[in-house]
């Protein structure tokens, strides 16, 4: 059985599904640096937990995290080392990577015995790619797998590790806890709602929301709506905006360009509406409404409420 080392940050949708994935792969150690990640480790059927003590680990940018993991990839020697694709998952893989001198394979969508497959040029193109130097280093992309639990009691072993100074180049001044509001998180919702240019106003936005609201979702926005200022830019979905996997992914307004598709194409079941029925949208989607989403949303909203 191969043995893969997979790094958890927090808890979090994502995790799950990396700690899913790697479970097919063989058996997992997780390395997780607070008991939130240790718990959803345990739920996500890790076989065993390093759980890392590391005082002001969290007072510094990545280094002194990036050292303590290579350190444990050494000690472990693993056959593969996943991590998530997040802005910090691929800032680690990177300096692991140097560090072990190893490959790298960054956002893939699938990995096996055979090998790891990326979705390039927002998806148009699918490569299938093994690494020839090292063990498999690979961050995965959100959606990636679907998180499925199995539970168990991994055997959990305390690292202590002191941060050293060689790694406190970089410290971080101050953080900013965003207000979290009342809709769930755009990359861990069930549901995601989406606005396009065709919603026409920051005003209209009103009317995703309470759909999204409606439907217990987070809402989402097209790259087009967000430079258009309608919705905040940290809503976009896509290619150089957030990746979503949601049960259902509804797309208002939205062309449907690839840029855009690259982001919420795993989406389980894809419902547009759009007046115009050429629109690419409707060529993945699952069900499509042609029509003005000003006639179409609010009979949504009737039904929805009809059905609480
Ligand atoms: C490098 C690069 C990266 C990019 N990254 C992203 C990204 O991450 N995410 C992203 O979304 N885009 C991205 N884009 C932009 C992308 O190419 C498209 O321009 C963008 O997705 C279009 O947004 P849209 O579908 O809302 O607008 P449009 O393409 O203008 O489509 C609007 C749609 O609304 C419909 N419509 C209009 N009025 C109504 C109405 N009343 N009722 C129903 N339908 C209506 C129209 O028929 C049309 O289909 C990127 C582009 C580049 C070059």
């Amino acid at each position: 059985m191969a043995d893969i080392l997979v790094y958890v940050p927090e808890s979090g949708k994502h995790a799950a599904e990396v700690l899913t994935l790697a479970r097919s792969l063989g058996d997992v150690t997780a390395i997780a640096f607070d008991d939130q990640s240790t718990a959803l480790a345990s739920e996500y059927g890790a076989a065993k937990v390093y759980r890392v003590t590391a005082d002001g680990v969290d007072d510094y940018f990545v280094e002194p995290k990036a050292t303590i993991l290579t350190d444990l990839a050494r000690q472990a020697g693993p056959d593969a080392f996943l991590l998530p694709s997040t802005d910090e998952g691929k800032a680690l893989a990177a300096r692991l990577a140097v560090a072990l001198d190893n490959g790298l394979l960054t956002d893939v969508t699938g990995l096996d015995a055979e090998g790891a497959r990326q979705d390039i040029f927002a998806g148009a193109t699918v490569t299938a790619s093994k690494i020839t130097k090292g063990f498999t280093l690979a961050t995965v992309k959100a959606g990636a797998t679907a998180a499925e639990p199995a539970p168990g009691e991994p055997a959990v072993e305390a690292v202590e590790v002191r941060v050293a100074d060689a790694d406190k180049r970089v410290r971080i001044a101050e953080r900013v806890d965003e207000p979290a509001g009342d809709r769930p998180g755009l990359s861990e919702a069930d549901v995601v709602v989406s606005g396009g240019r065709g919603v026409g106003s920051a005003e209209d936005f009103a009317l995703i929301e309470r759909v999204a609201d409606a439907l217990g979702g987070a809402v989402g926005a097209s790259r087009a709506a967000t430079d258009a200022g309608y919705y905040p830019h940290k809503f976009q979905v896509g290619q150089t905006g957030t990746t979503v996997s949601p049960q259902l992914y509804v797309a208002a307004g939205i062309s449907g360009a690839i840029q855009h598709r690259a982001g919420m194409q795993t989406s389980k079941v894809i419902v547009a509406v759009n007046k115009d029925a050429d629109a690419p949208i409707f060529g993945m989607a699952d069900f499509g409404v042609v029509g003005d989403l000003f006639e179409v949303l609010p009979q949504v909203l009737e039904e929805a409420e009809k059905r609480k």
